[in-house]
């Protein structure tokens, strides 16, 4: 057995986040009601945007997002492999191709610069992916959006509470903007993601899709008399947000700036415990916006080996994450060729993510630090 186990990315759960699911539970309504239209508009007003729509998954999210975009079977989207699955996925479910590009060495997200090149005819959006909490190059790839006509859709899954390069919060923009709330994220609702936008005109029709196509939803149904009627203009998805898994975003969402304090305090003493050691490569060297540090990755020698040897002494890593094209469905469908993505090979064969969650103990990351640097020397 380990004398000590230090996990990789633990929620940090409180009473407050008890008491109010609690509360919800009492309340006798469980599925999407008041407590989901509260939370949305909480976090509308913590990311500074006009308007967020509430759904199962930061997956459902994307998805929904690229249907609202108007992505169809055979066309084209370009986004990063250094992602999760998800990303990727829902692209795919839609009967387009993702198209990825390689990494830029800087902060691991989509290289700006080979976006165009990228460009064809059945082009129609482009997912950066915040990698990290790092947001991508949004000053030009949102220019290249405009001149070409694409639309963006954010994968924001890591960038809650992030600010972007210009000094605003990640989802106060146009473009359609996807967090996520699952258990290992910056804020948990269990499971569940938002879109948030200042794009008003999509956001009724995000509202419908997400529920069956519906154009009234279930509480506005059950609170008048005689409101039994409803149509369904459009094909719509079952993938609406529940007020248990709101109950308790709103009161993660409560917490948020704490967390991303006490997250800055531990990248910092990350940097400070590692940087003498010159086999070690330090993240986020240039800081684009606000981070929130959902993300502590390093560059190692013989990575794999330090993996199994931090294991063993019962400090749990993680990889962010194994490219896209090198898995099986990916590489099956579409040949890729390695030598396209030098730069994503690289890291990925050095990359480890290493604990960082706003209640790790100072002595377990002392702990942390120490073996390392004996591991590493
Ligand atoms: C977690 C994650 C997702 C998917 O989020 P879910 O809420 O689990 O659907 C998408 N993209 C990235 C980059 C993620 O890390």
């Amino acid at each position: 057995m380990f004398k000590k186990v230090i996990n990789f990315s633990p929620p940090s759960i409180g009473e407050e986040e008890i008491k109010e699911v609690n509360k919800t539970i009492r309340s006798g309504w469980l599925t999407m009601g008041p407590k989901t239209l509260e939370f949305e508009g909480e976090f509308a007003a913590a990311c500074n945007s006009r308007n967020a729509v509430a759904v199962n998954s930061c997956t459902s999210a994307l998805f929904l997002s690229l249907l609202a975009s108007g992505v169809k079977p055979g066309d084209e989207v370009i986004t990063t492999p250094f992602t999760f699955a998800a990303t990727a996925n829902v692209i795919e479910h839609l009967g387009a191709k993702p198209v990825f590009i390689d990494i830029s060495m800087g902060d691991f997200n989509i290289d700006s610069n080979l976006i165009i090149k990228k460009i064809t005819k059945k082009t129609k959006a482009i997912i950066p992916v915040h990698y990290g909490g790092q947001t991508a190059d949004m000053r030009v790839i949102n220019d290249i959006a405009k001149k070409y006509g694409l639309k963006v859709i954010e994968d924001a899954a890591h960038a809650v509470g992030s600010y972007y390069e210009n000094g605003l919060p990640v989802g106060d923009t146009k473009n359609l903007v996807c967090f996520s709330f699952y258990v290992t994220k910056i804020i948990t609702t269990g499971e569940g993601g938002m879109v948030a936008t200042n794009n008003f005109s999509v956001t009724n029709h995000l509202r419908r899709l997400r529920l069956h196509g519906m154009d009234k939803l279930a509480w506005q149904r059950y609170s008048k008399l005689n409101s039994w009627r409803y149509d369904i203009p459009e094909l719509g998805y079952k993938m609406n947000m529940t007020d248990l898994n709101a109950a308790l975003g709103l009161a993660q969402l409560k917490r948020l700036n704490g967390f991303i304090k006490n997250r800055t305090l531990i990248a910092k003493r990350y940097d400070e415990g590692l940087s003498n050691n010159k086999k070690i490569i330090l993240p986020f060297k240039k800081k684009r916006g606000r981070l929130n540090f959902h993300l502590y990755p390093i560059l190692v020698p013989k990575r794999d080996l330090v993996i199994e040897k931090l294991a063993k002494i019962g400090i749990m890593t993680s990889v962010h994450f194994i490219p896209l094209y090198r898995m099986s469905y990916y590489k099956n469908k579409y040949k890729y060729n390695l030598k396209d993505f030098p730069v994503c090979e690289s890291v990925y064969k050095r990359i480890i993510s290493l604990p960082i969650y706003p209640q790790l103990k100072k002595e377990d990351q002392d702990y942390i630090i120490n073996n390392l640097l004996q591991i590493i020397d």
